[in-house]
């Protein structure tokens, strides 16, 4: 059992320290985490809430509790980067000076608006705000390789003021293929976010049918996270993840090591 996204107090909004997440990972009977703490290089509204402030001490404590977990769980050097146009750049320079194992690309921002911030539905109605969103990622994404998956690819679904309806991951379906389709030529994955769970849709981010569509146009590669700020939520519904996995035709999930997929049977 793995969990391939969480946060530590190296986020703004993280809770839990990075060794009070390896103790509770053991607790939980995870294997294997990978620590991806937040890297929004320059919010506009708050330009250091979800950055990383300082990366060297950010590794170095990676390493201590490498070192002091070993034996009971791996745990892998990740980060989370959250794109946007004005950044690749220095997103790519970050991925190539730092040893991770694993980097999560995510989309959080569609031009300089967050969906977490209610303000962005009062422009866009439901259509809109689901579609708004994927054009980002594909535009984004179009310039930006340094990445192994994307990160919940309908996060606005977790702050929709829109009433869930099932057949909301329908919306934009040519859109979320085009995105499944450039993932699959670049070689990269997608994430399975469980914390769509923890919010009124019920699922994960993406629904399983989307992930049976990635599976369908050939796509490889699924991590499984949790996306825990705090230690209630490591490991959170990893078994129904796996149970997605194996609905969307997955017989294995994805792990990293040095930024290579090593896949492993479920
Ligand atoms: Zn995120
Ligand atoms: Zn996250």
């Amino acid at each position: 059992m793995l969990d391939y996204h969480m946060h530590t107090i190296f986020s703004a909004d993280g809770e839990m320290t990075m060794e009070e997440a390896c103790q509770q990972a053991v607790i939980v009977g995870l294997k294997e985490i990978a620590i991806t703490d937040h890297m929004d290089i320059d919010l506009p509204d708050n330009p250091l809430a979800f950055q990383i402030k300082d990366m060297n001490q950010y590794l170095i404590n990676l390493e201590k509790v490498k070192d002091q977990f070993k034996g009971r769980l791996n745990v892998k050097a990740g980060i989370e980067i959250g794109l946007q146009d004005w950044t690749l750049g220095k997103a790519s320079a970050l991925v190539a000076d730092y040893p991770f194992d694993f980097v999560i690309a995510s989309v959080h921002l569609v031009q300089g608006e967050d969906p977490y911030y209610r303000v962005y539905f009062n422009t866009r109605d439901r259509i809109k705000s689901y579609t708004d969103y994927y054009n980002q990622i594909l535009e984004l994404f179009q310039y930006y390789d340094d990445f192994n998956v994307l990160g919940h690819l309908d996060y606005l679904r977790r702050y929709t003021p829109f009433e869930y309806d099932p057949a909301d991951h329908k919306i934009g379906k040519e859109l979320i293929e085009a995105i499944l389709n450039m993932l699959v030529q670049k070689g990269k994955g997608l994430e399975l976010n469980t914390a769509g769970f923890r919010h009124p849709s019920r699922q994960p981010h993406p629904h399983p049918d989307i992930l049976k569509w990635f599976r369908e146009l050939g796509g490889e590669i699924v991590t499984v996270g949790s996306d825990a700020h705090s230690v209630q939520y490591v490991g959170y519904e990893n078994k129904i993840a796996l149970e997605c996995l194996k609905y969307a035709g997955f017989d294995y999930m994805t792990s990293f090591a040095e930024m290579k997929p090593v896949f492993i049977k479920i």
